[in-house]
């Protein structure tokens, strides 16, 4: 074992570098694991050793210093990382230290009331309003001079403009918050980059705080950003009194405010609630990597100050990583709906975030060269939130000499054909339109949750249904009803499982036009950009008819998927396909566009919290669109309408709390016959 001294010295410059890639490239070069062991041990070898800590010791610093291509911030208040607490013992723990602290101010009556927030893993930025407008937006660079990213910024449409307060604002109020990715979007952008041959991301956070740092702002504004939140670093004539009123101001202003937040009085309150968000990671559509508490009282927190890089007021709850370490068995190759062939790792199985992993897709060939896996190497495996599990790195040091690199097949897997790559494309491919597996993957993709959704149609099925030619394309799924004695004539299928699939398949023709042209299956038109899609082209008709500089101009389309819709119109099979659809009766337009002019609900933005009665939310939100509404999942001062059915929690607190009418489920159907009228919101109930 080294002397203390150098192994100080060698973590140090570890770090200072692993911090570099990561904060300033976007592209981590070690695994989060390893980077924290090695805080950890430094912060250990610092604490023994006294006489070894200096101010330029990244265990006293935050971030890396900001990137020069970009004009240099200086924050008004510095941005503070925070401490972590691993477990409640160590949250009991900070809490301890804080109440001495607490006792020691004279504040020790504010020393049980907290506040529990997610902590978002997206990157912190400060939006600076003057005179109620925004003026300047900075990330957190290393936490005194950040990055002037306010083009960017503005592209971002959940950053209000101006501030939505009733009375006007005046002064300087800097907000503060947290810019993310939504992981659906995150599978996407990755999936499209892997296809292009650039390098993905290894997380929705690098992928998030890339697309920000971007010099040109029309790239950061075709990738759907969001934001959460969380303070304020400095306001002139606001003296909110506690965070929850703070960020009662901050829904108030219009900035997305994350409606489950609550206050807790007593330190295993508030670790319950660590652990209530621990348990709803999985559902969230964004990703947190933990849960802050907060001291409620500002008055506390300011007289409990900061140590050099964190408050003494807050602290991360850190939830158990979503990382681990197996070995990669075998690298297999799948054939993916448009003939790529995408190789995937066969692992030991190994537990990350809670959940078995065996599989993990290797994107394609040049993210296998450029990561350098090989068959036998010990990797790190990466699962966040529901994003599909990824192989982030080998573990080189483990290496043994036995390790085999990779080398893609010649032939399809699936059909035999010589493989082709296209000129400029980093993907291989099977050229044989009529492979087997394409097809079966097409069928597969249709039928899927989040595309058609037909409950009873998964791949098992599929694939019978291709063997035994009962489905040898899309459109054959709505001709099943007429086969129904071959059904029958299945083994395992009975008089029920046969009536439910036919009725799954009939429920899906109600399935919106967006969701048809996501389910078809064309080359880079995920959900998200198929919703993009359908905003420009409402119905088949109009998608037939636009040239394809219309569809390239569009916002949210572009040149690429422009491109490939037009290819996949091209083909005679494609368009004979989508005419038996429309025969079949599915929506091949719109429904009413979303918050139009008509409708019982017509330009409302409703929500819908706890159970309704025979009603999916799914159902419910389509009920709302349909009627002219637009549906959305949190209540801000934005919100037209909640309707609540029992079990409903705190969107509904939130909505009283800010005079947003709510009705039940009896009355949502009368305003949805058009027998009653939607109530509107007082105009002098805004909740402020
Ligand atoms: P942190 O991200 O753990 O905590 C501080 C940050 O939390 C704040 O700056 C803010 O951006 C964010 N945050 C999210 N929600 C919040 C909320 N509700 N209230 C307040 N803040 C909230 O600290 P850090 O110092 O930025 O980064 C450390 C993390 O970054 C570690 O998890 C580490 O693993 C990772 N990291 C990894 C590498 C690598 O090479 N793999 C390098 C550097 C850092």
């Amino acid at each position: 074992m080294s002397d203390p001294g150098s192994r100080v010295q060698a973590l140090r410059e570890l770090i200072t570098q692993a911090s570099v890639d990561y904060y300033v490239h976007d592209q981590p070069t070690v695994d989060d694991a390893v980077y924290d062991a090695w805080v950890r041990e430094l912060e250990a070898l610092e604490a023994a050793h006294p006489e070894l800590i200096s101010a330029d010791s990244p265990t006293q610093r935050v971030g890396a210093p900001a990137a020069t291509q970009f004009s240099a911030v200086t924050h008004r208040e510095p941005m503070l990382s925070l401490a972590n607490a691993r477990g409640t013992d160590e949250l009991v723990e900070w809490h301890r230290r804080l109440r001495d602290a607490l006792r020691a101010a004279g504040h020790e009556d504010a020393a049980d009331e907290f506040v529990v927030e997610p902590k978002i893993d997206g990157l912190a930025i400060s939006l600076t309003y003057r005179d109620g407008r925004f003026v300047r937006g900075a990330t957190r660079g290393d936490g005194t001079v950040g990055e002037d990213v306010t083009q960017n910024l503005r592209t971002i449409t959940a950053i209000p403009a101006r501030l939505g307060t009733d009375g006007p604002v005046r002064g300087i109020v800097e907000v503060r918050g947290e810019v993310y990715l939504p992981l659906a979007a995150f599978a996407e952008f990755n999936a499209a980059r892997a296809a292009a041959g650039l390098a993905t991301f290894a997380n929705p956070r690098n992928a998030a705080a890339g697309s920000l740092r971007q010099i040109d702002p029309r790239v950061t504004a075709e990738r759907p950003l969001s934001l959460w939140a969380y303070g304020i670093g400095g306001a002139e004539g606001l003296a909110p009194a506690t965070q929850i009123d703070l960020l009662d101001w901050l829904r108030q202003a219009g900035f997305p405010v994350n409606p489950d937040i609550a206050l807790h009085e007593g330190i295993a309150a508030a670790a319950a609630a660590c652990q209530w968000w621990e348990a709803q990671r999985s559902e969230l559509d964004f990703d947190i990597d933990g849960a802050v508490v907060k001291l409620n009282q500002l008055a506390a927190q300011a007289a409990a100050g900061a140590v050099a890089r964190a408050p003494r007021w807050a602290v991360a709850f850190k939830f158990a990583p979503t990382t681990a370490t197996t070995c990669l068995r075998e690298i297999r190759v799948n054939v993916g709906r448009t003939g790529v062939l995408v190789p995937y790792a066969v692992m030991d199985p190994v537990e990350v975030g809670g959940v078995t992993v065996s599989r993990a897709t290797l994107h394609n060939h040049e993210d296998i060269a450029r990561k350098d896996l090989r068959v036998g190497d010990r990797v790190v495996v990466q699962r966040a939130g529901d994003v599909i599990p990824q192989v982030v790195a080998p573990l080189v040091q483990d290496r043994t000499g036995a390790e085999v690199p990779f080398a893609m097949p010649l032939h399809c897997p699936a059909c035999g054909t010589l493989v082709v790559q296209p000129e400029g494309e980093v993907q291989i491919r099977c050229p044989n339109r009529s492979c087997p597996e394409q097809i079966v993957q097409t069928i597969e993709h249709f039928a899927s949750r989040g595309a058609m959704d037909i409950e009873g149609l998964g791949a098992k099925t599929v694939v019978r249904f291709f063997e035994t030619g009962l489905v040898r394309n899309v459109a054959d799924i709505y001709a099943l009803a007429e086969r129904r004695d071959e059904l029958l004539a299945l083994e395992g299928f009975k008089q029920t499982s046969v009536n439910n699939l036919l009725e799954a398949i009939q429920a899906s023709t109600v399935q919106p036009w967006a969701r048809v042209l996501y389910a078809l299956g064309i080359r880079h038109v995920g959900e998200v950009t198929a919703q993009a899609l359908a905003d420009v082209v409402p119905s088949l008709d109009a998608l037939l008819a636009a040239t394809t500089e219309q569809l390239a101009d569009a916002d949210g389309v572009g040149p690429v998927i422009a491109g490939s819709v037009r290819e996949y119109l091209s083909s005679e099979a494609n368009l004979a396909t989508l005419d038996r659809l429309r025969a079949a009766g599915l929506q091949m337009r719109q429904d009413a566009p979303s918050r139009s002019a008509i409708g019982p609900l017509a330009g409302l933005t409703v929500v819908v919290t706890g159970a309704l009665d025979g009603m999916t939310r799914e159902e419910a939100r389509r009920a709302i669109g349909a009627a002219g509404g637009s549906a959305t999942d949190s209540v801000s001062n934005k919100t037209d309408l909640v309707i609540a059915g029992p079990g409903a929690g705190s969107k509904l607190a939130t909505a009283t709390r800010l005079g947003v009418p709510v009705i039940d489920q009896a009355q949502f159907t009368q305003v949805l016959a058009g027998t009653h009228p939607a109530p509107i919101r007082d105009a002098g109930a805004d909740g402020a």
